[in-house]
């Protein structure tokens, strides 16, 4: 059989490690044609001698020169930059592309990939809630192929498998609620770095858990699955389900309703992104409910988590405010890891961006550039809010 071949995005991040896991257990299956990370030579350039790929890439160009020095004597085409993504985003030679960098600088690279007519398996979340309008019709036309690979929506993947969108009522998002879900608001407004980056069952990077912290990571699933799945704002719910064990749920007309579980392990929807449509026995760790376990579900408290009402307003207002309110978010979760500010003012931040968008640099049907360029003017004035 011929082996397929997995560019990865963001190799060096949680995804990126997990999904070189996954490759691991299926040698006659997959190979590793490109790796690309955004800082972190050293652990690049040690997986590069393992994994041997024929390209590499460096997303912060300063360090190109640093790579390239790690990587003396070996055959490999060393790449920098944003335009060093793209070009391992839309590499002749590759299958599959794992778009797993964190954040907007994940767009170009995801919408390369799109244009070059790749199977994307996507992890980064802020390129289809800043560029969703543009993604989305693109995919059909170049004959891409974009599988999630966020646990929530891959299992709703998994659940609209075979089903007529007509029958279809309502996607179930579900969210552990992070490690704040049982605090009053008031308590909020104490909470330290370290208490945020306690989740208590997943084990991410720090920007999406500072995210799961503040639920605006629920806010961006809420966008991300409006246009993956075609789905009306309406008929997204969100509900918290501390054990984080049923990944998501899809309600149907006649009132059935279909979950998917398994467990917190990120690699089960990495592996079925790069298998689908088939699926593949590994040795990772599987869920066992025949041992007994027990489920809780209860309603998001909005007052505690004002991010994901946000999240549902931007996205109903639609054009460049998706991509505003994500930018001011990326800028506000650094500097509250910074301990710049408070985690209550990383939202606060988000809000005032949401007002001052539609005030000043509103797009109603951006392209590629224009949301481009709100994601850079959203970012320089957070930049000022935080001064
Ligand atoms: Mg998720």
């Amino acid at each position: 059989m011929l082996r397929k071949k997995i560019a990865i995005l963001g190799s060096t991040g949680s995804i990126g490690k997990q999904t070189l896991e996954v490759v691991r257990q299926f040698p006659e299956e997959f190979s590793v044609v490109a790796l690309a990370a955004g800082s972190q030579v050293e652990l690049l350039a040690e997986q590069v001698r393992e994994w041997k790929p024929q390209y590499v890439a460096i997303g912060d160009s300063r360090l190109e020169d640093a790579l390239r020095n790690a990587l003396a004597g070996m055959d490999v085409t060393v790449f920098s930059g944003t335009q060093g993504l793209v070009e391992l985003a839309t590499l002749p030679e590759a299958d599959i592309v794992v778009s797993a960098v964190v954040g907007a600088v994940g767009i170009e690279p995801t919408m390369a990939a799109v244009r070059a007519g790749k199977r994307i398996a996507l992890a980064n979340k802020e390129t289809l809630v800043a560029a969703g309008s543009i993604i989305m019709p693109a995919l059909a036309k170049h004959r891409a192929e974009l599988i999630p690979v966020d646990s929530e929506h891959s299992a709703i993947f998994q659940c609209l498998e075979g089903r007529k969108s007509g029958d279809v009522a309502r996607i179930i998002l579900t969210a552990s609620g992070g490690p704040f879900r049982n605090y009053r608001p008031e308590q909020l407004e104490e909470v330290s770095v370290a208490d945020a980056l306690k989740h208590p069952n997943w084990n991410m990077g720090g920007k999406i858990t500072i995210d799961s912290a503040t639920m605006f990571n629920k806010g961006l699933e809420i966008i991300e699955a409006h246009w993956l799945f075609g789905m009306a704002y309406e008929r997204i719910a969100v509900v918290i389900h501390p054990e984080s064990i049923v990944h998501s749920m899809v309600e149907l007309a006649d009132g059935s309703v279909i979950a998917q579980l398994g467990l917190c392990d990120m690699k089960l929807p990495i592996q079925l992104a790069l298998t689908y449509p088939e699926r593949r026995g590994s040795t990772f760790p599987k869920l066992d409910v025949t041992m007994g376990m027990q489920l809780h579900f209860q309603p998001v408290n909005h007052r505690l988590f004002p991010a994901v009402e946000l999240a549902y307003q931007a996205g109903m207002i639609g054009g460049s405010l998706p991509a505003a309110i994500n930018a001011a978010n990326e800028v506000a979760v650094a500097a509250f890891l910074q301990g710049r500010i408070k985690f209550t003012r990383i939202i606060g931040i988000v809000s005032e961006i949401f007002g001052y968008h539609q005030k000043e640099s509103f797009s109603k049907t951006p392209d590629l550039h224009e949301i481009l360029a709100v994601d850079a003017w959203a970012r320089e004035r957070a930049r000022v809010l935080l001064a």
